[in-house]
């Protein structure tokens, strides 16, 4: 019976209270956790959602679920709620400048002393153990802030997943995925489903976004204790669908059979799913080339999403109307690659991305800060 909770995010301030709303489906099995809103503002993960859950009730009154799946609908009432004089603002924290999906709590170094107690030769024990002392580290965890809460929330829903999906989208863009060694098989499989062009390969990053704490919890145990069973508990992947704006039902069905597909290949769901088909590219995430503008102005597009091009390929020009006799600036590819992702709004500021280049090979000037940390 699908059940419906409300999680409450404290330290808000007076007066005040939001919820993480989450929908669970199965009694028992493997825990599959498939996050919808954490930033805000990224619209098509909501509505995918919605579909996913009506399907896996139907699922679920078959008796053909094999796991517990819970499907956070709306990960972020706080990002959910901020508008400033007409315009939604989901990615950031109005009161903090904070990106949501940044500096999420790294709570590993903190169980290792009482692990390392209670550890046995049974790696299943070490695990459950783990995720005991996780549990209270997170309770344990002291909140400075409103974010600070909501991530407690989000992150005390992922300590017994063996599935990590946090579902997001860019700009304008393809489908794409973010994954780790530990899950790029999955992702790739999940990609291919969905119709995606790429999968952005990289280890656990210092951004700390969702995915990144959870793989970097078991990866920091496991190097802390090898063989004690905490080698890749987890599969985690972030998977953008599309642009913000690309919201339809047509979309939501397509993306919502591809998950249930996706769990049904992992054995999650009882059924027959089709075999996967498609070109997907893995590149390392060191490979995207994240373009900004030299100056403020106005947009004009050059190449399109999908788009494949070489080195020093005009992709867009800017007009600058505060120098309305000067030629247009022309903004060129640095790598050959892929464009995967694009500014929307055609007014841009200096420093702004306004694409996103994939190519297969790392780039020298990528060695930090991968995700973007604060964009
Ligand atoms: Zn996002």
């Amino acid at each position: 019976m699908a059940t419906l909770i409300r999680h409450p995010v404290s330290a808000l301030g007076s007066g005040v209270s939001y919820s993480v709303t989450e929908m669970s489906f199965g009694e028992s099995g493997p825990v599959v956790l498939i996050q919808a809103g954490l930033h805000a503002d990224e619209c098509p993960p909501l509505l995918v959602a919605a579909r996913l859950a009506d399907k896996l009730a139907e699922l679920e009154a078959e008796g053909a679920l094999r796991a517990v799946i819970r499907i956070i609908t709306q990960a972020n009432p706080i990002g959910g709620s901020q508008w400033l004089r007409g315009h939604h603002v989901g990615r950031f924290d109005l009161s903090s400048g904070r990106n949501f999906n940044r500096d999420m709590p790294g709570l590993a170094s903190q169980t290792m002393k009482e692990l390392k107690r209670r550890l046995s030769d049974q790696p299943a024990h070490n695990v459950e153990a783990a995720r005991t002392l996780w549990t209270e580290a997170l309770s344990g965890y002291v909140v400075e802030s409103p974010v600070d809460a909501l991530q407690v929330v989000l992150q005390s829903r992922a300590v017994d997943a063996s599935w990590v999906l946090d579902l997001h989208s860019d700009d304008e863009a393809e489908p794409h995925l973010y994954a780790f060694d530990s899950s790029k098989e999955a992702a790739c499989d999940l990609g291919q489903r969905l119709g995606a062009s790429t999968v952005l390969l990289d280890s656990p990053s210092e951004a700390a976004s969702f995915d990144d704490a959870v793989v970097a919890f078991w990866a920091e145990l496991d190097a802390a204790f090898p063989n004690a069973g905490f080698h890749e508990p987890v599969c985690a992947m972030t998977v953008e669908l599309r642009g913000t704006r690309d919201v339809s039902e047509p979309l939501a069905a397509h993306d919502s059979d591809a998950l249930i597909d996706f769990l049904i290949g992992r054995g999650l769901i009882v059924g027959q799913a089709p075999e996967v088909s498609g070109d997907i590219q893995v590149h390392p995430l060191s490979g995207m080339d994240p373009v900004t503008s030299p100056d403020s102005g106005l947009l004009l597009w050059h190449t399109a999403l999908g788009d494949e091009f070489e080195a020093g390929t005009l992709i867009a020009e800017l007009y600058r109307p505060d120098r309305p006799n000067a030629a247009a600036l022309g903004i060129r590819a640095r790598v050959g690659g892929r464009l995967i992702a694009k500014r929307g709004h055609p007014w841009v500021r200096s420093g702004d991305v306004i694409a996103k280049v994939s190519g297969n090979q790392p780039l020298a000037w990528r060695t930090e800060h991968l995700l973007g940390g604060r964009r």
